[in-house]
């Protein structure tokens, strides 16, 4: 493969489990294979572990979860501090592996182990940031609360992420004294094996961190588990359902963040050089693939020249370096086929990404969609409505900013939405009447910086909190109120 982009590992690399530091292969796992998806070569090879297999897991971390909690929060903080500088050092050889089998462009991948370093470096403050708070209630009786970890934890991650989305999670409840259970993506788990390494070669005590692979399987084992106590979860919106009411059900305190059908609001006072390249990058970047992506323009009035110029940029993307590939043949097989449908629904497709590919005999084995625009998609249809997960934006049309903005809240999601606009009121409008976790004003992918936390509402997440910032260390902790009372005693003659 080219080096301009993407070094794809040369031999396949063969995946453990990480248990109490060790790298084992779980009893009765069937292995499976993990291809590129700029080639469809197998890269890797991980084990599915069974539901049982989860057990010997939670053990260890059990085990470890004891001494680490005892351990100083300076400490922690310190072996965590190591494992960020490590994070920084290697992020080369990280971005690399996250976008080989993502099939993310480098600069994505890096992007996303930036803002796992970032929330790094606010778990990181936790020590000096939450010192905690006493008030005396009444004359020698004080109260105070004192932050204390959950025990064993487990996030479970999605396909789009690799390293970015486990670090959502990794640092916070880590630092905070938990033990945590990795269960990366079946498709991409080949990035978590590194922050196994890093996490061991930075002193954090063996157990304390650990992974467990495969798929619906392992995730039934992780539910199922009486001493995990708390889940973190972010995928599609069915399984975060699944998997929130499932654990939930169990006792578990249960954060699951779900799918997304972002919707970009744009007017005819729209910055026209800057809006059409910010939502181009914004529907592609990527390669649509995540949750932050604009899915759905909504056209105010006549923006003709601004979706022109969409469409001229969209089409100039260079494929490979410009723009990376889909995850797997069914993901490419399932938008080809939800664009037939669009048109057949009387869209017009203005940029049709089918059959675009990146030059070369090596990328034929590749999942590959060029960018794609829908216009004039008729607001409640498949291609309005529902989350597709590609580099494709569906323009609706209406006539009035009221018109957009009910359109952009009559969708099941509530992730993320923006406006396009050079007029103050019209963002304020916005702001204050879109229905969503997340609202941008000229800003495509409106992802909050830490420590403003991360998260959508309605069917974007199930449960209460954010998974990143303060919302984090509630998440991953609980507050122990403590109610203390000394009586002095009146009949002691030394005291007086
Ligand atoms: P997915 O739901 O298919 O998989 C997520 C995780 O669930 C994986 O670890 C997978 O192994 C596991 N899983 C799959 N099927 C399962 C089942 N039947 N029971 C239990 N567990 C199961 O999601 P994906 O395709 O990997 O990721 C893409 C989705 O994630 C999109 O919908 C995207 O919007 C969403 N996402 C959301 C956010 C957010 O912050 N809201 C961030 C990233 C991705």
């Amino acid at each position: 493969m080219s080096a301009t982009y993407v070094q794809l590992p040369e031999t396949p690399i063969i995946g453990r489990n990480l248990v109490g530091g060790e790298w084992v292969t779980p009893a009765g796992a069937a292995m499976l294979d993990v291809r590129s998806p700029y080639t469809g070569t197998v890269i890797g090879r991980v084990p599915l572990t069974p539901a049982a297999g989860v057990a010997p897991v939670v053990e260890a971390a059990k085990k470890a979860a004891e001494g680490w909690r005892a351990t100083a929060l300076r400490d922690r903080t310190s072996r965590m501090f190591r494992f960020r500088m490590l994070l920084e050092q290697h992020i080369e050889r990280l971005a690399n592996l996250a976008a080989s089998e993502a099939g993310k462009t480098i600069a994505e991948a890096r992007a996303g182990l930036l803002k796992g370093i970032e929330v790094c470096d606010y778990a990181l403050s936790v020590q000096n940031l939450d010192t905690g708070g006493a008030l005396e209630v009444s004359r020698g009786v004080t109260c105070e609360f004192k932050r204390e970890p959950l025990g064993v934890v487990a996030g479970i991650a999605p396909f789009n992420f690799p390293a970015m989305v486990p670090l959502w999670m990794i640092p916070t409840a880590i630092t905070l004294g938990n033990a945590f259970i990795l269960k990366p993506s079946e498709k991409v788990p080949l990035t978590s094996l590194l922050l196994g390494e890093l996490m061991l070669e930075a002193g954090v005590p063996p157990g304390v961190f650990s992974i467990v692979h495969g798929g619906k399987e392992a995730v039934d084992g992780i539910l199922e588990h009486p001493d995990i106590q708390a889940v973190g979860f972010v995928g599609s919106t069915n399984i975060a359902r699944r998997v929130y009411a499932e654990g939930t059900a169990r006792g578990k305190r249960v954060l699951a963040l779900g799918g997304a059908k972002n919707h970009l609001i744009v007017v005819p006072d729209a910055d026209p050089v800057f809006t059409p390249q910010a939502v181009v990058d914004s529907f592609t970047g990527c390669a649509g693939q995540r949750c932050m992506a604009a899915s759905v323009m909504v056209a105010v009035g006549d923006v003709q020249h601004i979706i022109d110029e969409m469409a001229r940029r969209a089409a100039a993307i260079e494929m490979g370096p410009g723009m990376g590939a889909l995850i797997d043949r069914a993901a490419q097989e399932r938008l080809e086929a939800a664009i037939a449908r669009a048109e057949a629904d009387g869209a017009k497709v203005l940029v049709d990404g089918r059959g675009k590919k990146p030059s070369g005999a090596a990328y034929g084995g590749g999942n590959w969609l060029g960018p794609t625009i829908l216009d004039h998609v008729r607001p409640g249809s498949e291609a309005h409505t529902k989350e597709l997960f590609g580099p494709l934006i569906s323009i609706v049309r209406v006539p009035t900013l009221t018109a957009a903005i009910e359109l952009q809240n009559s969708s099941p999601y509530g992730n993320a939405a923006s406006v396009f606009t050079t007029n103050g009121i019209v963002a304020q409008h916005v702001v204050d009447n879109a229905k969503a976790g997340m609202v941008g004003v000229n800003v495509g992918v409106p992802v909050p910086r830490e420590p403003f936390s991360f998260g959508g509402i309605n069917e974007s997440r199930f449960g209460h909190g954010d998974i990143t910032g303060q919302g984090g260390v509630e998440f991953w902790s609980y507050l122990k109120k403590v109610t203390r009372k000394w009586t002095a005693r009146t009949d002691g003659s030394w005291m007086s």
